[in-house]
């Protein structure tokens, strides 16, 4: 029987996991079944559960499930335990494992770029994936690491798990544009910026980062697009600043979930081109 994979979250209907890891199984010839699994709030564990009772070898997780994923997990990587997240589950004699392969997927991508020791680094959002990549952003030299959260609470219980890192306040007012500001009088500076909202929109929504100095960093979404730009990618070359979008780390963190269940690490290179 063909060996059942899948990748779960909500949305998922955009989801290139699928592909990445058909075109991974096909170059290390081997012969697998991914499907993605949309997941309606409040039935993600019954979905993990049944998943596996059917079969299922391996799981990808995507927004908003990666902290319940964690939570549901027995034994998990101590690169998951710092995270407190998971985006890689499998059960092995009966136990269900986790990791969490963002941080290290970005990495990987992101230094084909830049060399990070000694930046000053800020991550907008403080979500699931926030929480994958910052234990490995601190492990490479960096300078600081500061977070701007929409939500100060979530911001705050982040800066509880990492106490290296740094809240910075981000005030969003709700205009009757919906628009989200930060105060202007205080230009902020960074050398490196990632993105790490799920905020999908081309418009004004990115305002609050007016105090940002765009043009001097060089920027990171992690939402990616095979056609044309991400709002955030557009935003900031709309300030003059340099960007580019998280396709690279998204084949990069499958590529380290394909590893962990099948043992062998793909060629991304020539996958991260097919894609583009
Ligand atoms: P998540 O856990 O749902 O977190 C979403 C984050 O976005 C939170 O910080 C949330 O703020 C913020 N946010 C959402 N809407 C906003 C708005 N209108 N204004 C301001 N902030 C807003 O999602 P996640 O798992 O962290 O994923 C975040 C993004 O990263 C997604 O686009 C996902 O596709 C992408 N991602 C890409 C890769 C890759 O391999 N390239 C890997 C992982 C994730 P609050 O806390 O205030 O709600």
């Amino acid at each position: 029987m063909t060996a059942r994979y899948g990748v779960m979250g909500n949305p998922i209907a955009h989801s290139l996991s699928p592909q990445i890891h058909q075109a991974f199984a096909k170059e290390t010839r081997r012969e697998l079944h991914y499907e993605k699994i949309l997941v309606e709030p409040g039935n993600f564990s019954r979905q993990v559960k049944d998943f596996f009772m059917m079969g299922g070898q391996g799981l990808n997780i995507t927004l908003p499930f990666k902290e319940e994923a964690y939570v549901l997990a027995q034994l998990k990587t101590p690169r998951c335990e710092q995270a407190k997240a998971a985006n890689t589950l499998w059960k092995k004699d009966g136990v269900l494992y986790a990791d969490n392969t963002d941080g290290i997927g970005l990495i990987r991508d992101l230094t084909r770029h830049i060399d990070l020791s000694n930046q000053r680094i800020l991550i907008l959002g403080a979500g699931g994936a926030a929480r994958g990549i910052i234990g490995p952003l601190v492990d490479a030299s960096i300078a600081s690491l500061s977070i701007m959260n929409r939500t100060s609470e979530r911001a705050l219980a982040l800066q509880k798990d990492f106490p290296m890192i740094q809240c910075l306040k981000a005030d969003f007012m709700a205009a009757p544009s919906a628009l989200n500001r930060c105060p202007a009088d205080r230009p902020l500076s960074f050398d490196v910026v990632i993105n790490a909202t799920s905020i999908a929109s081309h418009q004004s929504v990115w305002d609050w980062l007016i105090p940002i100095q765009f043009h001097q960093a060089f920027c990171y979404d992690l939402s990616y697009t095979r056609d044309g730009v991400t709002p955030f990618v557009e935003w900031v070359l709309h300030q003059g600043g340099q960007a580019i979008d998280g396709l690279g780390m998204l084949v990069e963190q499958a590529a380290e979930a394909f590893f962990i269940w099948h043992g062998v690490f793909p060629n991304t290179a020539a996958v991260l081109s097919s894609l583009r």
